[in-house]
């Protein structure tokens, strides 16, 4: 695919940051297991977060594509921060955008658009993420509030300084799920300690609890009862760009070993000019190559409004697997440098199996894809 100047010129300013911003400082960030906020603010300045949202909130209105884009150049640097965009976008800021009202949508996405702040989405629960229509968290209407409780874990952008809001889903009534907006700083609702992770460890992510949570009625978003319809359509906007994610991660796999392997000599020359590297090489751009041309024809049919759901499982299998498999392999053309947490192959390695946990399970994907078969 032929990518338009404007898309051209947006990804190569992505790319441009990622390389001079991101990647000299990411690794230090990653070791400590801090959250970089000074570079979330930077990436906001560069209109990131707006990408798909509307024009008269401070968006772009430019498309799921071109943010897939910028999430490919952010992932083939760092797959913490990229994850911090794709969940504050797609699932985030876009559950108000898409299903929210013109009150809720004028109070939270300038903010949200402009990277000043930050939206969490909270679905999974302790009691299981698969089966994510089953919300054990409940809400009742009392005095014109939403009188929330329970608990939800493995929430992403819950806890950062920049957290401006997290929207949750809860039970309303009897097989009636919803999607409430909740405020940090409201009494009732705690934000727990960062989890210790294998990676991703430059991103936030945190259970959280409701212990009777009060918050206006207005802040239900959407139609009370449309909370299972509206995360199964946010999910399926999600995968696009985890896809999208995975694929940079595959793509950046790629671009280290290729250039180890050049300059890398054993028994006198480089390594790259073994067959058996040269051939992992070679699948490496391979996986990187379907994982691309996958969430470009997602993306491209979401954006003409086309129905887009097994593509998007497709393409968030496949290019989960693709950066599973080149990170792998990638850190084996490292040796034992690969190992070492200093090289960034090995920041992938540890990166790369929640790409086949989060957004649906892979297990999930291949579920939805069968289904489109008819089995
Ligand atoms: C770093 C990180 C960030 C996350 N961020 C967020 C976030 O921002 N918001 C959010 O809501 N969630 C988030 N999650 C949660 C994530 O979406 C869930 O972990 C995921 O959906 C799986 O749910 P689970 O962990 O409860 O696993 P389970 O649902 O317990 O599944 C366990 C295993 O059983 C398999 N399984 C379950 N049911 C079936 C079935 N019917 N058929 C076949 N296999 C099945 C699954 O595929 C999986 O392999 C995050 C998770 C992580 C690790």
């Amino acid at each position: 695919m032929r990518l338009t100047p404007e898309q051209a010129e947006f990804a190569s300013a992505v790319r441009e940051f990622a390389e001079t911003e991101i990647k000299p400082v990411i690794g230090d960030y990653y070791e400590r297991g801090t959250f970089p906020v000074d570079l979330v603010r930077e990436l906001g300045k560069l209109g990131v977060f707006g990408v798909t949202l509307p024009e008269e909130y401070g968006g772009a209105d430019a498309g799921l594509l071109m943010l897939c884009l910028a999430l490919e150049e952010i992932g083939r640097v760092d797959s913490s921060v990229a994850v911090t965009v794709e969940a504050a976008v797609t699932l985030g800021a876009e559950a108000l955008s898409r299903f929210g009202t013109d009150e809720q949508r004028r109070r939270w996405l300038p903010r949200l658009a402009a990277g000043e702040g930050l939206c969490a989405f909270a679905l999974t629960e302790p009691s299981g993420g698969t089966d994510a229509g089953h919300t054990d968290t409940r809400a009742r209407l009392e005095d014109g509030q939403w009188v929330i409780d329970g608990a939800k874990c493995f929430i992403t952008n819950a806890g950062t300084e920049m957290t401006d809001l997290i929207v949750a889903t809860a039970t309303t009534g009897p097989g009636e799920v919803s999607t409430i907006a909740v405020e940090p700083g409201t009494p009732g609702l705690e934000i727990g300690p960062e989890y210790s992770k294998v990676g991703w460890r430059a991103s936030d992510t945190r259970p959280i609890y409701f212990d009777g949570c009060r918050v206006p009625e207005e802040n239900l978003i959407g139609e009370r009862g449309k909370g299972f319809a509206q995360f199964l359509d946010l999910l399926d906007h999600g995968r696009v760009a985890l896809a999208a994610l995975s694929t940079g991660m595959a793509q950046g796999c790629l671009d280290e070993a290729l250039a180890h392997s050049k300059e890398r000599e054993a028994f006198g020359k480089p390594i790259a000019e073994n067959q058996s590297i040269a051939f992992m090489l070679a699948d490496m751009r391979l996986r990187a190559h379907t994982a691309r041309l996958a969430y470009l024809d997602a993306a491209e049919a979401a954006d003409r409004g086309e129905p887009f759901g097994t593509e998007a499982a497709i393409a968030k299998l496949h290019a989960s697997q693709a950066a599973v498999e080149n990170a792998r392999e990638a850190t084996q053309i490292f040796g034992g440098y690969g190992f070492m947490n200093e090289t960034p192959v090995a920041r992938a390695w540890r990166d790369c199996k929640v790409l086949e946990i989060g957004e649906g399970t892979n297990e999930v994907q291949r579920m939805l894809i069968a289904r489109s078969l008819g089995v």
